[in-house]
């Protein structure tokens, strides 16, 4: 009886271990452009894009730094900056709330990744945006990560690349976020002065304060496919205006349509098309000597 009993036993598990195999959690993704369903080794080998459709899926700050950076050369700068609350704001929920959420579902301080890397063998600064960190929106430790960096590519003579994803400014800073518009921009002033590069690339999405700010001050703008990028929303025009929007609108490739940005790249191709921008712009691998944009620019290229 006992034998009969662990032999039950072992049968049931055996059943339950089966059906474990075939269905595991997170094993299987839906396309949420096709909706087919992706294995996700395949997904995780085409860096989270669908083969299908080419839908580039939302991924983290971390992954993008996977994607753009040569391996282990991230080094992050700038993490003892810490959100505060300096207007007790409360919506649904208080303020301070939201960011101890945020913090704890994305292990980082910030909506923003910033360090120094290796991309191609060019050293670069790097600022990639955290949509899962409040929708990536900038606050005044958004502003002043990415004023900092840009501050120390011009001390040492490097790159700078951003990647944005985001709703735009963090309403709950009030005017303080808005005030980071003009601080980045600022400081990207002070970049373009010295001749040095910025590339920024735009993810889905690119939208609000930080379009009309650093978003769109790249040498050279860069963006996913399909990614939606503009200040105002679709949907916010459409009832200011009154009329239908073509289609595409504020798509990258309407936008790439009509001039305000300049390359549409694939999630695969992404780090080969950011080192050749920077070969064409600089011609020291290491990028501590002379900076070449200017004299590029000189040679009217
Ligand atoms: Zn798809």
């Amino acid at each position: 009886m006992k034998d009969q009993l662990s032999w039950l036993r072992r049968r049931k598990r055996g059943i339950k271990e089966a059906k474990k195999r075939e269905m595991p959690d997170g094993l299987w993704r839906k396309c949420e452009g096709c909706s087919e369903i992706i294995y996700h080794k395949e997904l995780e080998r085409n860096l989270w894009t669908c083969s299908k459709c080419n839908y580039h899926f939302r991924i983290s700050a971390a992954q993008y730094r996977d994607v753009l950076t040569d391996d282990g050369s991230f080094v992050e700068l700038l993490t003892g900056i810490e959100s505060v609350d300096p207007l007790g704001f409360v919506d649904s929920k208080k303020y301070a709330d939201r960011l101890v959420a945020a913090k704890k579902k994305t292990g980082h301080n910030s909506a923003v990744l910033t360090g120094s890397a290796r991309v191609g063998g060019h050293l670069a600064m790097m600022a990639i945006l955290d949509f899962a960190f409040l929708g990536g929106s900038m606050g005044s430790v958004m502003g002043e990560k990415i004023a900092r960096l840009t501050r120390m590519a011009i001390e040492e003579r490097v790159p700078l690349i951003t990647l944005s994803s985001t709703g735009g400014a963090r309403m709950q800073e009030g005017i303080l976020s808005l005030m980071q518009m003009a601080k980045t921009s600022a400081m990207l002033a002070k970049l373009d002065d010295e001749g040095l590069l910025h590339v920024a690339i735009q993810a889905h999405p690119t939208t609000g304060g930080v379009t009309a700010s650093f978003a769109s001050l790249g040498d050279v703008i860069v963006a996913e496919p399909g990614a939606l990028i503009g200040f105002a929303g679709p949907r916010v025009i459409q009832q200011t205006i009154k009329q239908d929007l073509p289609d595409g609108f504020q798509r990258a490739e309407f936008l790439l349509d009509h001039g305000m940005i300049d390359m549409v790249v694939h999630r695969k191709e992404l780090k080969n098309a950011v080192v050749k921008v920077i070969d064409f712009f600089t011609d020291d691998r290491r990028g501590t000597a002379e900076d070449t944009l200017g004299q590029a620019r000189k040679q009217g290229l």
